[in-house]
């Protein structure tokens, strides 16, 4: 820890999204100054950061002055070209570092490398035409999913093929590169937010249990109600994960449950998650607070749960009807609020979140929704 970057110091942010904002919350909480870098103003990180750098990723020089003025570099969304984490690594470490980004921001190179190293995941295939496609579905059957390799988020970028489908399918994608995996039949979908630090320590939050509405993260509670073998289990391969990675900072792994009791890795996420919105209230240290720790080189925190929890997502869709009624929503016990300063509130897009504590979580889960729905306006 002697080389840690101490509060007071200049940390970096590749990005400018309610990642950036929430962790450069946690940053300014313990005393340090706050720089992002992204090619839009008065953005959710730019609103709470000490300096807002306006640029085109591709403007490396504008990237080597960005990174000169701080210590450390991160990122708030992992598809930051690989030539801009290049740049930013000349003129300060990146953390994690680019070579993190390089294998997550591809499906087909995330998965392999999944695979590879030994990890679960559904059987898949690159594919690049429409015989490839006929190929992998004779082998793998009916249905599989067809995924752009490159910039996929939320389920953008994918389809679902099947006999009936196929017929009226047509090749979707202009991105040179796919993937096609089968279909998993999963009970439920979770996720294992964790941390390494510079020594090579690791934290984790448990297993939090996500539903998904259009692909979208809608609602996370934690502790998800598993049995404590796969909790463990996923526990330990997101460990195995970090590790064989070396990364520092947090990454999310996001698992599908399936219904024969398997767990097989969806995805991975280089940073903060959504589903681990919820330890900003729940835990003694949040996942942003431990990115900062573990990009600076401090110990990491604890990352004890202090009360059951229940986060739901708040989508531009609410505001459909005008202004949603916030007072309706605080006046619930136990309801955190969190807004991220976006000033369109497009169908779809996340403008907020809502985490709820109580004493079990189907109870904070309920009170989460109600509060949501509170937020209508009639
Ligand atoms: P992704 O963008 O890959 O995380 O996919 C978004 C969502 O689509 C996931 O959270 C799942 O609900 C669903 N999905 C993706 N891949 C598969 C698959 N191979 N089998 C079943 N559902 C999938």
């Amino acid at each position: 820890m002697g080389n840690a970057i101490l509060p007071g110091s200049a940390v970096g942010v590749l990005g400018s999204g309610q990642l950036g904002r929430m962790f450069a919350i946690a940053a300014r909480r313990m005393g340090y100054r706050v720089h992002t870098f992204s090619p839009d103003t008065d953005t959710p990180t730019g609103q709470v950061a000490d300096v807002e750098v306006v640029a085109k990723y591709e403007d490396l020089d504008a990237v080597r002055k960005f990174a000169r003025d701080v210590r450390v570099v991160t990122f708030e969304f992992e598809n930051v070209p690989a030539a801009t984490a290049q740049a930013a690594a000349e003129c300060a470490p990146v953390r994690p570092a680019g070579s993190v980004l390089h294998v997550t921001q591809n499906r087909l190179r995330e998965k392999t490398f999944l695979r590879d190293a030994g990890f679960p995941v559904t059987p898949f295939r690159a594919v690049r035409s429409v015989a490839d496609v006929e190929a992998a579905r004779r082998e793998f059957g009916d249905p599989v999913v067809l995924k752009t390799a490159d910039f996929g988020y939320d389920g953008k970028g994918q389809v679902k093929i099947d006999a009936d489908t196929i017929i009226r399918w047509k090749w979707p994608f202009q991105a040179p590169d796919r993937i096609l995996e089968a279909w998993v039949d999963f009970e439920r979908e979770i996720s294992v937010v964790a941390a390494r630090g510079i020594d090579g320590s690791f934290a984790h939050w448990g297993v939090i249990d996500n539903t998904h509405r259009n692909h979208i993260l809608d609602v996370s509670i934690c502790p998800a109600d598993v049995p404590s073998t796969v909790a463990r289990e996923a526990v330990e391969i997101a460990r195995g994960i970090l590790e064989k990675l070396a990364v520092v900072g947090v990454l999310c792994v996001e698992f599908f449950f399936t219904k024969t009791g398997k767990l097989l890795v969806n995805e991975l996420a280089p940073r903060p998650h959504n589903s681990g919105h919820l330890t900003i209230d729940a835990h003694v240290t949040s996942q942003f607070e431990q990115q900062l720790r573990a990009v600076c080189g401090l110990p990491l925190g604890s990352t004890r749960q202090l009360r059951p929890a229940a986060m739901a997502n708040l989508l531009g869709d609410l505001w459909e009807k005008g202004e949603p009624n916030w007072p309706e929503a605080c006046a619930i016990p136990e309801v955190k609020l969190h807004l991220y300063g976006k000033l369109e509130p497009r169908p779809g897009r996340k403008m907020g979140h809502l985490t709820v504590l109580s004493d079990t979580t189907p109870e904070a889960k309920r009170r989460a929704l109600a509060a949501r729905d509170a937020l209508r306006p009639t």
